[in-house]
């Protein structure tokens, strides 16, 4: 008996069940996966004292209802939950907070997705399974995350594509300070190029023989999912302090934040607008005004993190809301240049005595160009998705004072990095897999 079922957002007759959805990470047609329907909204099921793995069990459940991994989930929650994602308020009197999500092992958000999906596809491994490969492209944080949480993971090997010099030195050092069964690849391209490196690998029939592949990039399911759980857990906290609804202010790359925002409020969450913060990085802002969806090649920016060119996660967007008046009516977008990003760095820190990462001050930006009607009918919470430390080289000389380095990116700065460079093509990277096979006993737990 299957239960709940995934679709692709291509063909959607091509359905799979949870882990299933997971373990492919694209669908077959190149399609991402999304719900073929949605359990009935249960918000009064998430008591007030439910932690944050409890949430994502109550929350995640009718997912995987059906699915083998459906009884490991709480084990599943409480690996992949156990930092915390407080929403602070600000200090400005006014209607504002924050929703910290840099708490964990690599200081950003997307820890959450990560160990999420390795807390997953490791329990999906029999003992007789073919060793498998995480393939990652990464404009930043997404390749830290995901080496983190699969770090010493036996039988997986993962590996991170970077673009070269187009992150920072301190987010070059958590991709490539690992060893063990994750390799590093700085790629002579932009992060569009990796990701269509991984895209063209889990189409391609000769490297789906040769390895079984996985994706960790916000395509796969297993990532954006989880991210549900904490939009929950802080529109909640909000619902109950103030009896209203929180909206968010999301910066945005990729979209699998937005959309994990999006699939709470459907959750039944008390969720009200939702805003994207974009770098100047605009093919989603120019869609929402045009109509028409026109992907182009990413630009450098501030906030590394949000250079896409192509957001693959629009494509759950526009599966979400098929007609424009809807994805219209559902999301705004900013676009703010690296001008404004340093502006807001420094105002945050002289108004508000925050540090900010590039993302988080994209939000915050954005957040102070809204009509101030809008500014005031709502709760607004700005999600800080990096931890400033990340990204020291650009915040400390804004602010005038070092950043304080969290004790786990600390541990991170001390390893020995070790990386690869190759060309942007498929064959350069099938090439250098070949010759730094990792063998399983070599990975490190
Ligand atoms: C990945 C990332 C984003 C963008 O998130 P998407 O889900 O790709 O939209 C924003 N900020 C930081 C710090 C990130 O690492």
């Amino acid at each position: 008996m299957s239960g709940l079922q995934f679709r692709s957002t291509r063909d959607g007759r091509l359905t799979a069940g949870f882990g299933d959805a997971l373990a492919q990470g694209l669908a077959p047609d190149g399609g991402l996966y999304v719900p073929t329907e949605w359990p009935e909204p249960q918000p009064a099921a998430l008591g007030p004292r439910e932690s944050l793995a409890g949430i994502g069990a109550k929350l995640l459940a009718p997912f995987l209802a059906g699915d083998p991994l459906a009884p490991a989930l709480p084990d599943i929650a409480a690996e992949a939950f156990d930092f915390p994602a407080p929403v602070v308020a600000l200090g400005n009197g006014g209607r504002l907070a924050v929703l910290e999500l840099f708490h964990g092992p690599t200081a950003a958000f997307k820890d959450f997705g990560a160990r999420f999906l390795a807390a997953c596809l490791s329990r999906l491994r029999g003992p007789a399974s073919r060793p498998l490969t995480i393939l990652v492209a990464t404009s930043g944080d997404t390749g830290g995350a995901v080496a983190a949480a699969f770090h010493g993971r036996p039988g997986i090997e993962v590996a991170v594509l970077f673009p070269k010099g187009l992150v920072s030195p301190t987010q070059e050092r958590q991709l490539t300070c690992w060893g063990g069964n994750v390799r590093s690849f700085s790629v002579r391209g932009t992060f569009d190029d990796c990701q269509r490196m991984v895209k063209q690998a889990f189409l391609d029939r000769a490297w789906q023989e040769e390895r079984a592949l996985s994706s960790a990039n916000s395509i796969n399911l297993g990532r954006l999912l989880p991210q549900a759980v904490y939009y929950a857990a802080a529109s909640l906290a909000v619902f109950r302090r103030h009896g209203e609804p929180a909206s968010f202010v999301v910066p945005s790359g990729n979209l699998g934040n937005a959309v994990a925002c999006i699939w709470a409020r459907r959750l039944g969450l008390p969720i009200g607008q939702v805003v994207l913060a974009h770098n100047v990085n605009r093919t989603v802002p120019d869609f929402l005004e045009s109509g028409e969806w026109r992907p182009r090649a990413s630009i450098a920016t501030l906030a590394s993190a949000m250079d896409v060119g192509n957001p693959s996660n629009m494509e759950r967007l526009r599966a979400f809301y098929p007609e424009l008046s809807e994805v219209r009516s559902a999301v705004s977008a900013y676009v703010v240049d690296d001008e404004s990003i340093r502006a807001r760095i420094r105002i945050g820190y002289q108004e508000l005595g925050q540090v900010w990462c590039p993302h988080t001050a994209t939000a915050a930006e954005a957040y102070a160009r809204l009509p101030a009607e809008r500014r005031e009918s709502g709760r607004w919470v700005l999600v800080s998705t990096a931890h400033p430390a990340k990204f020291r080289e650009i915040v400390a000389p804004l602010i005038g004072r070092e950043v304080a380095v969290p004790e786990s990116l600390a541990e991170l700065f001390a390893r020995p990095s070790e990386c690869a460079e190759i060309g942007a093509d498929l064959a350069s990277l099938r090439a250098a897999l070949r010759d730094s096979r990792v063998s399983e006993d070599r990975s490190r737990g």
